[in-house]
């Protein structure tokens, strides 16, 4: 199958190109020319198996190209092996009759982000095999906390890799922090940068776009690459889990074949839901589409209005893997919706890199209103969330908190009680301090303590790798103005 750019449809490029290059030349991200169906028979066909064997089952309708033994090893090398704490990989736990929380963060660094950076080093080194790449694969990320720890876990050691993560100073969590600066590695960066996760975002995509840049370091034996959620390769493995958990659902006679669902997916980037969109395309049964957003609602008033307008206070919120403002994966939402038209994708994009707004056509907005619904939840609200799940048996972190929140509003605005998958992205233990006020305990005052706190006062069970991070030894201490993010990465690459 061909993947062509969100900004020029007649670019088209093989998976295997599209996922070594990350973002397309034109500043486009790459997207399947079709999706490949999904019909009753596949989902039964899946139900008997494990994750391993569903991920290789539908990442090889993407992946033509690939033989189906080679993305089962993959599969086994990024979920088997003892690497996840849980062994069905991404668990479904029913919460009530109608209602279940998908678990996507028992991978090793205990946030979703791992369900696709697990992977996306196999397939990307696969890429570079298949194109006769010679040159080096330097991967720039930014990341508001999460995909940074979890792409230098993925990528760390990986031949014919190098990857530098960039973190806004102020934007993540400590433990989020203590989880990059001590990553281990030859291969690895990490750098703060003086500014918020978009300020970060937009120098990536800056050195990215820079010819110069790009001819220099081809001259040294590097190409660009990205692990960002742009990347398809990071999106496709995305698509997995939710068939996985349809399969679960059908295992466990929740629901029946071909029976619709609801899935409600807490949102920065857009991609993790955009996955779900894409599972949806295929034929996978979801009904409703439910966006969740922090404070931070730039996304809710898109899907209420057709108008996405980024010119609003930015806030710092208890979830801050969400706190983002440009969510860079609706572009591929808007390329599909509007029928692929790459004309009016650029023009959506230039007028938002413009004036910070466009708004969408009255029939894409038709489309949009089909399928999703947006909703977002405040700091309070985030705090109230985890303390009524957790009273019900049940410790969650901020941003699955608000995806629960979210569900319960839309449940009570429009009565539609379909059985629902709320997305739980991280676990409890990564945000200690604002759960623990969450659930009427005072913080200890190192962030590292917290989580043995977090322990004994719920009697859960702490990640063994948040745990170990006491122990571990502060590699990196830069911080860089938002303006000399180029520096770094020649002196990254020196
Ligand atoms: C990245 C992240 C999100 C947001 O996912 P997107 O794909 O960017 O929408 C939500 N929760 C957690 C814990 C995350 O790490």
């Amino acid at each position: 199958m061909e993947y062509l750019s969100t900004r020029d449809r007649t670019l088209r490029v093989s998976a295997a190109e599209a996922i070594k290059m990350g973002l397309s030349r034109d500043g486009g991200l790459f997207t399947p020319v079709y999706f490949p169906e999904l019909g009753a028979l596949d989902l039964k066909t899946m139900c008997p198996m494990n994750y391993c064997r569903r991920s290789a089952y539908v990442m090889g309708k993407y992946l033509e190209d690939f033989a189906t033994e080679e993305l089962r090893s993959y599969a086994e090398s990024a979920y088997g092996g003892g690497k996840f704490d849980a062994p069905t990989v991404a668990p479904l736990r029913q919460v009530d009759e109608n209602t279940w929380c998908l678990e996507l963060w028992h991978g090793p660094t205990s946030a979703f982000k791992d369900m696709a950076l697990q992977m996306l080093p196999h397939l990307l080194s696969a890429s570079l095999r298949r194109t006769g790449e010679k040159k080096t694969a330097c991967i720039l990320v930014a990341t508001s906390g999460d995909t940074g720890k979890a792409a230098l876990e993925g990528f760390a050691g990986v031949q014919q890799t190098k990857i530098l993560v960039f973190y806004p100073e102020n934007g993540v969590s400590q433990i989020q922090k203590l989880q990059m600066v001590t990553q281990e590695g030859a291969n690895v960066g990490v750098c703060a940068v003086r500014g918020n996760f978009d300020d970060a975002q937009n120098g990536v995509k800056r050195i990215f776009s820079d010819a110069a840049i790009r001819e220099e370091l081809a001259g040294r034996g590097y190409f660009l690459s990205s692990a960002n959620s742009i990347n398809w390769g990071r999106v496709m493995p995305q698509i997995v889990y939710y068939i996985s958990a349809y399969c679960d659902l059908l295992n466990q006679g929740a629901i029946r074949l071909g029976e619709g669902i609801n899935v409600c997916v807490p949102t920065g980037n857009f991609g993790n839901i955009l996955a779900c969109y894409y599972a949806r395309r295929m034929g996978l049964p979801v009904k409703k589409l439910i966006c969740a957003s922090n404070r931070n609602d730039v996304l809710t008033d898109f899907i209420r209005t057709g108008v996405y307008d980024r010119n609003r206070p930015f806030h710092t919120t208890m979830s801050p893997s969400m706190d983002i403002l440009i969510s860079s994966n609706l572009e591929r939402l808007l390329f599909d919706l509007s029928g692929k038209d790459d004309a009016l994708v650029r023009d959506y994009m230039s007028r938002l890199s413009g004036t910070g707004r466009y708004e969408i056509s009255k029939e894409m907005k038709d489309k949009l209103d089909g399928i999703f619904y947006g909703g977002f939840c405040g700091e309070e609200d985030t705090s109230a969330a985890i303390g009524k799940l957790y009273r019900g048996g049940y410790l969650i972190d901020p941003h699955t908190a608000v995806a629960a929140k979210v569900l319960a509003d839309y449940r009570r605005e429009t009565g539609d009680m379909t059985p629902a998958v709320f997305a739980s992205t991280a676990s409890p233990f990564k945000f200690c301090d604002s759960v623990l006020r969450a659930i009427g305990e005072e913080p200890a005052a190192d962030s590292v303590e917290r989580i043995g706190q977090l322990q004994a006062v719920t009697g859960v069970a702490a990640p063994a790798r948040l745990a170990a991070l006491a122990e571990k030894r502060v590699r990196f201490t830069d911080v860089t103005e938002r303006e000399k993010m180029e520096e770094i990465v020649h002196r990254f690459l020196a």
